[in-house]
């Protein structure tokens, strides 16, 4: 079962007009110099022939792979009926259908109860909505966030982001979020929920009452920390005891790419308020969603508003999403065999290398040590035909995302790639890389 990947043939683009017109602020872009102008299933290909196994799938936003057949199908139909395609919030068909999909596909089965409010299409836009909810029914101003998290670009889901590069971009001051340990940020010795809640339950530690306790279950852009379900439970039980909110932004890791639809299922908690996005659409189109209790739903009618919070192409390859991956258990099933794949060959390489593993599910990484050995293997997996990028503080982990529909012999070659562009990497030593 050996499969191997042909060598892209792509070259670098012309890159004057990006030069020229796109502002620097870009990013991804200069890792993969392509032109990229068609993809289907688990490939990218380029505009001069190339082609590439994507391991990225847009951070997890392309789950089911690229323009998959029955999500297409499902938009081609309905864009050809002319169904509406913008409609703020307005009653639609295809809105209609959605929820009804939410409600008997995911939220019934699993015992949940959840309004679903229409944000702005953005997965910052969830997050957002998520804290000023739990700020409103709450009257409390604090949020906890932790070491590490990421939830967003716009400056309340940017305040509760930990990165510092990020951070400096907002130009104002980050407020009204304390962050405190993550599961693990203090060794494996440190019970990081202990420290929490004893801050909490003391007066004088400087910690204020907080609104919401906001967490990822793995830390996407953070490192792929996995916290434990024990842990997890614990900062649960924190927040009930102290009339706070426990959000769980699940953009990254919800949709399948821990195992489950929800990142917490199975753990013996659920959450007053979750955050979606990403993989949501199904098919790269923008949406998200912030999920709450019902007794939460305080708003007044507008009071979070945007004008794209219909968008019904979204709607439309969310829904047929949900009901052809998500009716019966057979995706899962597959996840949790990929995943398990996934962690193995990991594991072997962290063995022969002395290295660490992250992550859960098919959301998982090395640390290589380093940003510079891991943005070595990258480019070099990049060269080989395998789209892969990069998480943690430091940039020091090679994450794995691939598309969660992928074939065991691709997922297999990928990451034989990706074992083969390790060891060239560590096999150079630091500081004296070829030219
Ligand atoms: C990507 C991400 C966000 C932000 O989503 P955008 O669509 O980029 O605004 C927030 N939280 C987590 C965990 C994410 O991975």
């Amino acid at each position: 079962m050996t499969t191997t990947l042909p060598k892209p043939t792509g070259q670098m683009p012309d890159t004057a007009i990006y030069e020229r017109r796109e502002s620097v602020v870009r990013s991804y872009a200069r890792s993969m110099p392509r032109q990229f102008n068609k993809a289907e299933n688990i490939w990218m290909r380029d505009n001069q022939g190339g082609r590439y196994l994507d391991f990225l799938s847009g951070c997890s936003t392309l789950n089911y792979g690229h323009n998959h057949p029955v999500l297409k199908q499902a938009l081609l139909d309905y864009i050809a009926a002319d169904g509406i395609a913008h409609g703020l919030d307005l009653h639609t068909d295809a809105k209609a259908d959605f929820l009804d999909a939410l409600e008997s596909v995911i939220l019934k089965p699993r015992g949940l109860d959840y309004r679903a409010m229409f944000t702005g299409p953005t997965g910052t836009n969830a997050v957002e909505a998520a804290i000023k909810l739990a700020r409103k029914v709450t009257g409390r101003e604090m949020v906890i966030a932790f070491t590490n998290g990421f939830h967003g670009m716009t400056l309340g889901a940017l305040a509760c982001t930990g990165n510092a590069a990020k951070r400096g971009g907002a130009g104002v001051p980050l407020s009204h979020v304390a962050h405190e340990p993550y599961d693990g940020y203090h060794g494996p010795e440190v019970d990081t929920a202990e420290l929490l809640e004893r801050r909490l339950s003391d007066p004088s530690s400087g910690l204020d009452a907080p609104a919401a306790i906001l967490v990822e279950t793995v830390q996407g852009e953070g490192g792929l920390n996995a916290a434990s379900p024990e842990w997890l439970r614990r900062i649960a039980a924190i927040a009930r005891r102290h009339s706070a909110l426990m959000i769980v932004d699940d953009i990254q890791a919800g949709c399948g790419r821990t195992g489950s639809f929800f990142s917490f299922e199975g753990m013996g908690f659920t959450p007053d308020i979750v955050t979606m996005a990403k993989s949501l659409s199904g098919m790269g189109l923008p949406f998200a969603l912030t999920l709450f209790r019902p007794e939460l739903d305080q708003w007044e009618p507008g009071e979070h508003n945007g004008t794209f919070r219909g968008n019904n192409h979204a709607f439309v390859t969310a829904a047929a999403a949900l009901r052809h991956f998500w009716s019966d258990g057979r995706f899962q099933q597959d996840i949790a065999r990929r995943g398990a794949m996934i962690e193995r060959r990991l594991e072997a390489m962290a063995a022969e290398h002395g290295l660490t593993t992250r992550g859960r599910g098919m959301m998982r990484g090395i640390d290589v040590g380093s940003g510079e050995v891991a943005a070595t293997v990258t480019a070099a997996c990049f060269d080989r035909g395998l789209i892969i990028e990069t998480s943690g503080a430091h940039d020091e982990i090679v994450k794995v995302l691939a598309p969660l529909i992928i074939d065991d012999a691709h997922l297999s070659a990928g990451l034989d790639i990706m074992e083969t562009c390790i060891r060239e990497a560590l096999a150079v030593p630091y500081g004296v890389a070829a030219e």
